[in-house]
């Protein structure tokens, strides 16, 4: 049922090595996630529970879905995407109703990784909680505690959301037992957006070693996805000029049109 609002991917591609920067941040969801998957008799042995669910926030395009599949990878896990936005239905009843399938069907899937995006969407503090709609959400987001709960008899399965919005967040979802691991994933400094723009160009044709030190001076504030954009509009800077290399000036090119872009679309631009 509705198992289109869920994205499933059996068996992700993406390495821990595909992933610039945020090494500490890594460490910190592999030893939340993949150390209970993979040894959990370890934490039986010595009497602790694994944290319960992870959440990941920091701004948009930053790599925070990327290490979920790739600790899903690397657990050989079931990875199983739902948005927290999928889950506000305008029928009564039916948020909730997703919930128990997305648990579900990770419990049929096991090991698996239930990843949620935008939590938020579910899980805000409210500023009014008199009107339906917001009676609703309420309702989805204590079904997804009340699963959250109920994790001990459920087995391999672990939870991972993320949002961009972590001020927004209803402190009922941080309590001990529930999303109580939180992680920050910054956008990349200078050495990170470095290493993530060469494995983004790593695939590429290039004309000669593209200075990635350089370019990461000039891309400050920059996301790993921003990052990735501005690797596919140098490739196609070479393939408008006909040349099936890219050059450290289509790097520029790329580099110098997305800034305007940018400038355009700020607000106060006439
Ligand atoms: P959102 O909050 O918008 O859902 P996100 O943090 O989950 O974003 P991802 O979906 O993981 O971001 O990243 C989007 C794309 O940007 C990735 O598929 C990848 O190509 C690129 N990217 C982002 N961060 C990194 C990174 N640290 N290293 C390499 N590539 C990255």
């Amino acid at each position: 049922a509705r198992a289109q609002a869920m994205e499933v991917d059996e068996s992700p591609t993406v390495e821990y090595e595909d992933i610039g920067g945020l090494d500490e941040e890594l460490r910190e969801v592999r030893e939340a996630v993949e150390d209970p998957l993979l040894n959990a008799e370890q934490f039986e042995k010595i009497g602790v529970e694994p944290p319960s669910g992870v959440l990941l926030h920091g701004p948009p395009g930053t790599g925070k879905t990327m290490m979920a599949k790739a600790v899903a990878n690397e657990t050989n896990a079931t990875f199983i995407k739902m948005a927290g936005s999928e889950l506000v239905q305008k029928f009564i009843g039916e948020g909730s109703r997703l919930v128990r399938d997305l648990f579900d069907l990770a419990e049929q899937r096991e090991p698996a990784i239930i990843f949620i995006d935008e939590i938020d969407a579910v899980a805000s503090k409210r500023t009014d909680s008199k009107t339906s709609g917001d009676a609703e959400v309420q309702r989805t987001m204590m079904q997804l505690l009340s699963e959250m709960d109920g994790f001990d008899e459920r087995g391999d399965i672990r939870i991972i959301a993320a949002t961009n919005r972590y001020d927004m967040l209803d402190e009922a979802i941080l309590r001990p037992g529930r999303f109580d691991r939180l992680i920050e994933v910054p956008n990349p400094d200078a050495e990170a957006r470095s290493r993530i723009l060469s494995i983004h160009t790593d695939e590429m044709n290039l004309a000669e070693a593209v200075d990635y030190d350089a370019l990461a001076e000039q891309t400050e504030g920059f996301s790993g996805a921003q990052l990735e954009s501005l690797s596919t509009e140098a490739g196609m800077f070479a393939i408008r000029d006909g040349r099936d290399e890219v050059t450290m000036r289509d790097f520029q090119d790329a580099l110098d049109k997305i800034k305007r872009n940018a400038e355009d679309d700020s607000p106060g631009h006439s």
